[in-house]
């Protein structure tokens, strides 16, 4: 050897296990001649090689350049160590911790970021369908690039023994390619094949699984069943589905009625992007998003044809559609040889009204026996349930909805360092963050704080979601509002940390701050519109312009304050909110107005008095219900089965029409000289000039129309009056409303034209799905 030989280390953080990082190291350096070892530790991977100094600084140069496509590469330190001699290269067994003593103190929070799971590559799609390769129609085919993480994962670092893949041992063929490092499944931990499993299993009705049954003889049982209009139960990667032909009206029916679903939209799944392009308008950014490696649900306009019954979403202008993402998705949707078996498919999570997901087959068999005819299943077990992720694309840009399968726990890159925090969010579509240094790691989405079940899913997640990042918090954050159950979670949980508080919409604009990397120094204009967060002064806001930066806010800006009658029944029902904002604006209940027609005599005698006294009445300024009053007015609808019902079906009806060049105007009064009050927007001639038109017989379409461009001027408005109060030229736009796409669409080009700088959600849900974020680093700032 010459004498120039050197060694060096590498400890590399980040997303870097379970993605083929280590074969990638061990290719790379035995390429280049080096000699070494690589292993997973708690920390991340730890990477020794000795040789040329070329070839060393080669190594380095490749490893930052060429790296897997699923890794994540956080940080690289790697400093000069004694060389040691030795021949080859090996990949070493995983280590729980790094060994080094003399690290910083820091180096802890930079760690090993989790994997989310991944939908089957293109290689293994390829092998599937190949009759000569041996994992030929394989349902749990997978390999590096591919297949469960998160949700099978026990611990760090992600190997074998750490997932639920540790009770399957591997058959010598599968062995074999497991220990080649020049192997697409050289440690990759799920490798699996027909021999050693894991195995497909179908119950029909009280029938317990025959065990000897083959996967064909499963699968083409379960086909058979679909195609005759049963509800199946389907096992997934984050838990159970509930599985019909889409095309079957009553079998769709039926599903619905068993779930107590209401009206509630299922998403539907489709073999591929043809079958999807068949059902929904792709842009190609959507198409993107539907075909990509995180595969969510897309919520893509529907064409009028396709193969998909009425019960599957009736009224609502979008369609949730998802391409298959595990193999026995694959296999079920393909068409047999003799054709039989649908090819659209309902799939809706596995449970019950709003009660967590299902995940273990003990469990699917008794909770889902109200609602399935069959169950397919299987012998890997599900250790963290996980929803499907859902996004929507406004103008080539991806809006989450719900943030879960595919992107968590991946952590999300803050724009300054946090105490190590746990932050957990809202009460609706609740989702909690843990941070610590310059990240915050999301949970899966949890949903309803509103039963034992789903606080218990969500303290499970919490302190998985621990064990996996090793953040171990020091304090905690929820929202102000006093009767939420997460924040109430977070004083029983406390013991002794502190538990700090961030308003409710102070937290929607500081995620979008934070989404956007901004570092605070400037505040930005921040527009949230949703339908309920606890204001400061008690009342529910929902119509804020916020001067906001990480520290606090000024309320430059609300809608007026109406009287929000009786809480819930005015959600539930929103020909109350109309009658409220009737009253408000001076309009007379006649009966030839849609909601005074819907709403019973008796009810509205009780409303009346309670409007006039204020009895039972907390003041709102709520966007959302103003939607919803809106579409009460303009007769769409009275009475919603889900939140946004009425809001979602006025959009959809609002889109046919020609953007008007004009909308309802609010009137907007500012406040004047040193005066501390913020402006205030009053809806009341917008609601008479709806009653009007809807009495002049204007279609509800035209309503729509004229009212969502109302609210995009109001939108530009607000804010030119925001900068004039020092706001600067940065709008954040955040709250559940600016899910709604036309509204999005025309802010977003209104602000732009007046100069502003606009920033929307791309990583995290404008609805309370993001709010943790938020939480985050409002609590660390404030
Ligand atoms: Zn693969
Ligand atoms: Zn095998």
């Amino acid at each position: 050897m010459s004498g120039s030989r050197e060694r060096r280390r590498f400890d590399v953080a980040g997303l870097v296990q379970g993605v083929g990082f280590r074969p990638f190291v061990y290719v790379t350096a035995s390429s280049l001649a080096l000699t070494g070892s690589v292993a997973n530790t708690a920390d991340g991977v730890e990477i020794e090689v000795e040789g040329d100094p070329a070839a060393l600084d080669e190594f380095a140069e490749r490893l930052r350049l060429h790296a897997p496509p699923l890794a994540v590469l956080s940080a690289v330190r790697s400093r000069g160590v004694p060389v040691r001699g030795g021949t080859g290269f090996t990949i070493e067994p995983s280590r729980p911790a790094a060994g080094e003593v003399d690290a910083p103190s820091t180096a802890r929070v930079v760690r090993t970021f989790a994997s989310p799971d991944v939908a089957t590559c293109a290689d293994c799609l390829r092998e599937l369908a190949d009759p000569a390769d041996r994992r030929y129609r394989h349902p749990f085919i997978s390999c590096t690039n591919c297949g469960p993480r998160f949700t099978v994962m026990t611990g760090l670092p992600y190997d074998r023994p750490a997932t639920t893949m540790a009770a399957f041992g591997m058959c010598t063929a599968c062995a074999r390619e497991y220990a080649d490092p020049t192997d697409r499944r050289f440690h990759a931990q799920p490798v699996a094949c027909h021999d050693c499993g894991p195995r497909l299993w179908l119950a029909e009705g009280g029938e317990t699984p025959s065990g000897d049954a083959s996967s064909e003889e499963v699968l083409a049982r379960a086909r058979r069943l679909l195609a005759d209009g049963a509800v199946l139960a389907v096992k997934g990667l984050g838990g159970y589905h509930l599985a019909c032909d889409a095309g079957n009206e009553a079998a769709v029916a039926r599903l619905r009625a068993r779930k107590r679903r209401g009206d509630k939209p299922f998403a539907v799944m489709v073999p591929d992007l043809d079958a999807a392009a068949a059902l929904v308008h792709l842009e190609p950014a959507a198409a993107a998003v539907l075909t990509g490696p995180r595969r969510p649900i897309v919520l893509a306009p529907r064409r009028d044809a396709g193969p998909v019954a009425p019960s599957v979403a009736p009224g609502v202008p979008d369609l949730g559609i998802l391409l298959p993402y595990t193999p026995l998705h694959v296999l079920l949707l393909a068409p047999d040889a003799d054709g039989v078996g649908p090819a659209v498919f309902v799939m809706t999570s596995g449970n019950l009204g709003g009660e967590p997901i299902v995940t273990d087959d003990a469990q699917a068999r008794e909770r889902l026996a109200p609602l399935a005819d069959a169950w397919l299943g299987h012998d890997r077990r599900i250790h963290m349930p996980c929803d499907d992720s859902v996004v929507r694309v406004v103008d080539g840009e991806e809006v989450p909805v719900r943030r879960s399968r595919g992107y968590a726990p991946l952590p999300l890159a803050l724009p300054f360092e946090v105490p190590a925090t746990l932050a957990v969010g809202a009460d609706l579509k609740n989702t909690f963050a843990l941070a610590e240094g310059r990240y915050a790691w999301l949970g899966q989405h949890i949903g309803e704080m509103d039963d034992v079940a789903t606080l218990e899913a969500f303290g499970a997640a919490e302190r998985h979601l621990e064990l996996l990042t090793g953040v171990r918090p020091v304090e905690l954050v929820a929202d102000r509002h006093p009767a939420y159950r997460s924040a109430a979670w977070a004083r029983r949980h406390a013991a002794g940390r502190p538990v700090r508080t961030v308003q409710h919409h102070h937290a929607h604009v500081a995620a979008v701050m934070a989404e956007h990397g901004l570092d605070g120094s400037e505040p930005v204009i921040g527009i949230a519109f949703d339908g309920t967060g606890y204001g400061l002064d008690g009342a529910v806001w929902g119509g804020e312009v916020l001067l906001a930066d990480y520290k606090g806010f000024r309320r430059v800006a609300q809608l007026r304050y109406v009287p929000l009658a009786g809480g819930d029944a005015a959600v539930e029902r929103p020909y109350r909110m109309a009658l409220a904002h009737l009253h408000a604006a001076g309009v007379p209940w006649d009966d030839d107005l849609p909601p005074v027609a819907a709403c019973p005599p008796a009810e509205r005698s009780v409303l009346r008095h309670q409007l006039v006294s204020g009895f039972g009445c907390v003041p709102t300024s709520s966007m959302g219900r103003l939607f919803d009053a809106v579409a009460s007015l303009a007769g769409v609808r009275h009475a919603v089965d889900y939140e946004a019902q009425a809001a979602i079906e006025l959009e959809g009806r609002s889109r046919h029409v020609p953007e008007p060049a004009t909308g309802y105007a609010f009137e907007l009064s500012c406040a004047h000289g040193d005066d501390v009050a913020p402006a205030v927007a009053d809806p009341a001639p917008v609601v008479r000039a709806v009653a009007a038109d809807v009495r002049a017989g204007v279609p509800a379409g035209v309503i729509g129309a004229r009212f969502h461009r109302g609210v995009v001027d109001l939108v530009a408005a607000l804010a030119a009056l925001a900068r004039d109060q020092g706001g600067g030229g940065t709008v954040a736009l955040t709250g559940g409303v600016f899910q709604n796409a036309l509204l999005l669409s025309g802010a977003r080009r209104e602000l732009r034209a007046s100069g502003f700088t606009v920033l929307c959600h791309r990583n995290v849900p404008p609805n309370d799905g993001g709010l943790a974020l938020g939480q985050v680093v409002a609590a660390a700032a404030g």
